[in-house]
């Protein structure tokens, strides 16, 4: 069997120049290590973002990076088997490793990023990254991309629940255990503060941020994202088979390759702050 050639990794530093001078752009996957209910592995959320990144770059040539497996997981810390990055220092190595790539002359990254936790520093590098090399970003969430669609009644995003288990089976059946898996509904414990997940809760009508752990409202691990009212938990996960992993895989992979050519295309005019451009608006 011969190596793909897209993973950086596999190719030698001249054939790593020509990669990046034939393409500007690149696909830097990013994951975490931390519990994922009582049926997943702690690699979930890398093994996801791994298997399709790897499969983009089959099927439409991108160069992809080494995965940056951890992430930034404190909020899990209470459960065994997390390995967690300071959201400063993960913050940091997504900035140097965007800063490496701006010398290789690298103008584009493409995120693909399998852990919700990871976003707000990921966006800060990527910040950084514009400001002082001109690179611009776009940071891929699976979640995102299957959007508001239902997982058989579910929402994609939920921790351990239907879609990312099927793309654990997909990517790696050895890291699921379907005989033990369970979806816990958001834990209550205020008759008028009511948890939605571990960070958002309602009161009388409103929203309110309240940055909890996971533990504070799951006892397995996994999560619907949801309230009890909306989603409730289940012990059903008969639906989830390998082969529907597959399809939502071959989905996201699809949606990842069309964006990642169009992205290619994607040019930022250079900004060039004037009065006179700003007036000239309220002229037209
Ligand atoms: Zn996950």
């Amino acid at each position: 069997m011969t190596s793909p050639k897209y993973e950086l990794s596999n190719m030698t530093w001249v054939e790593a120049e020509e990669a990046f001078m034939g393409s500007k752009v690149a696909l830097l996957p990013t994951g975490s290590v931390e519990q994922h209910g009582l049926h997943l592995g702690v690699g979930a959320d890398w093994i996801q973002a791994w298997n399709i990144a790897r499969r983009v770059g089959e099927r439409c040539g991108v160069t992809v990076l080494p995965i940056v497996p951890y992430g930034v997981s404190g909020h899990h810390d209470d459960f065994p088997g997390v390995i967690t990055l300071q959201p400063s220092t993960y913050q940091k190595v997504i900035s140097e490793v965007l800063d490496s790539l701006a010398r290789n002359g690298v103008r584009r990254v493409v995120f693909m990023n399998g852990h919700g936790g990871n976003l707000s520093a990921i966006t800060e590098a990527a910040k950084e990254a514009r400001r002082r090399h001109g690179i611009v970003c776009a940071i891929c969430q699976w979640w995102d991309i299957l959007g508001s669609r239902k997982i058989f009644g579910h929402p994609a995003e939920e921790h351990a629940g239907y879609a990312e288990t099927a793309l654990t089976l997909a990517s790696r059946p050895e890291a699921v255990r379907m005989g033990r898996a369970v979806l816990s509904a958001t834990k209550q414990f205020d008759d008028e503060v009511q948890m939605v997940r571990a960070g958002l809760a309602r009161f009388r009508g409103g929203l309110v941020r309240i940055p909890l752990k996971t533990g504070d409202v799951s006892d397995t691990g996994s999560m619907t994202e949801a309230h009890p009212e909306d989603v409730p938990g289940t012990r059903d996960y008969s639906v989830v088979t390998k082969e529907f992993g597959e399809e939502l895989m071959g989905e996201v992979v699809e949606w990842m390759c069309d964006f990642v050519r169009r992205f290619g295309e994607f040019e930022v005019p250079p900004i060039n702050v004037s009065k006179e451009k700003a007036f000239k608006e309220l002229e037209t």
